[in-house]
């Protein structure tokens, strides 16, 4: 067996000297909360993205969670969203009282399939929220008819899709709401963050519930001209991002060409190395979109190969290569599965692929070396139980 001799962690973040000194200015500079810096940001993500409008909060769970309550959705409604995802995706619908109606995944992208969704909708259905699965845009095209057609809020979970575009415009440029993630996994990181982006009107809406409903917030009252009076005009939340964090937020937004074009390095590798192997499925590239290269999750054929997902998992540990999956299906995890009462067959494209899915480290830390040690920790470990 072939061993690296150091363990090659799935996915650390990517910090830098820069990176650290903008995070102490910002200390230093006496603004800890909502300041200066997260203005900076929002414009300066906004500019990038080509988004209309951008808000920046303490999470893309926030951002979603925001998105859902500018939409109107509330108790008595339905959700249509994806199994394919983080939790977190589902997880708002419950926190504004309505239902997730959890649909199945095109087989290719493991993406939302359309077609299930306009089979889904109900006379309660308000919204969908589609996710970018592993960077890779949903088939927006189809969705904005279905959506359009039936007066629904099109919400995009960006978690992934940071740079990403779909037939030339770039994701969070959506004519409703996207939530981008800047968790410490995510292509951009602020450690944990979030921006909302899309329709100024809904991010107009969504800034003051962001900061408990209040009119005015503390950049505004506590400058020499500002004013200690506020009214509440909502029951908001705590959702803000820091100073800090968007300090940044702003290297890691400058970095991130360069980051986003290693990954595509990386995946390019991977998608050459692995097309060697029958095996093994590798993420599709459709023509029309850019990929933000997330994940770089694989579909082990675990009848041909003679391997379970967790054998070749464990396999690959032994090896030194750190991996995770993406994702369990929501529809399987116990709340979801007993409050709703699904089986794993429900939903049989993403529960079939579940079980052979497996990601592999995809980050712009990653030299050469890493790579090849990937690959080859890859062939060795199907050979060994090809023998
Ligand atoms: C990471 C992730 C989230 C949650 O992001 P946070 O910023 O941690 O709230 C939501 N959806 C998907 C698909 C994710 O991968």
């Amino acid at each position: 067996m072939q061993r690296r001799s150091e363990f090659l962690p799935f996915s650390p973040p990517n910090i830098g000297e820069e990176e650290i000194a903008a995070v102490v200015a910002a200390l230093r500079s006496g603004w800890l909360t909502r300041g200066p810096q997260v203005h900076e940001f929002e414009t300066a993500f906004a500019m990038y993205t080509g988004a209309p409008a951008a808000l920046a909060v303490s999470s893309c769970t926030a951002a979603l969670h925001l998105a859902l309550v500018v939409n109107g959705v509330g108790p008595g409604d339905e959700v249509i969203t994806t199994t394919m995802t983080f939790a977190s995706t589902a997880n708002v619908i419950e926190h504004v009282g309505a239902k997730p109606v959890f649909v199945d995944v095109e087989a290719d992208t493991l993406n939302i399939d359309p077609n299930r969704v306009a089979a889904a909708l109900t006379a309660k259905t308000r919204a969908v929220i589609a996710v970018h699965y592993a960077g890779h845009p949903v088939n927006l095209g189809a969705l904005r008819d279905i959506c359009a057609g039936a007066e629904l809020a099109l919400i995009e979970d960006a978690a992934h899709a940071v740079g990403a575009s779909y037939k030339g415009s770039m994701v969070g440029t959506s004519a409703n709401l996207a939530a981008f993630s800047f968790y410490a996994t995510k292509n951009l990181t602020t450690g944990e963050g979030g921006m909302l982006t899309g329709a100024p009107e809904l991010i107009d809406r969504a800034r003051p519930l962001a900061l408990h409903g209040m009119s005015r917030t503390a950049w505004n009252r506590y400058q020499k001209e500002g004013n200690w009076y506020y009214e509440i005009l909502a029951p908001g939340f705590k959702y803000n991002m820091t100073d800090p964090a968007a300090a940044m937020g702003l290297v890691q937004l400058r970095r991130l060409p360069a980051m986003q074009a290693r990954r595509d390095a990386i995946a390019g590798m991977y998608d050459e190395a692995f097309s060697r192997l029958p095996v093994v499925s590798t993420p599709p590239v459709r023509d029309d979109v850019v990929t933000a290269r997330h994940l770089y999750p694989i579909q082990l054929d675990r009848e041909r190969c003679g391997l379970e997902r967790a054998e070749f998992i464990a396999a690959l540990a032994e090896r030194n290569i750190g991996t995770s999956v993406h994702f369990i299906p929501l529809h399987i995890h116990p709340y979801y599965r007993d409050t709703y009462g699904y089986r794993p067959g429900d939903l049989p494209v993403a529960y079939e692929a579940y079980r052979g899915l497996v990601s592999l480290p995809l980050h712009p830390g990653l030299c050469d070396d890493d790579v090849s040690d990937v690959i080859h920790a890859v062939f060795d470990a199907l050979d060994s139980a090809a023998t």
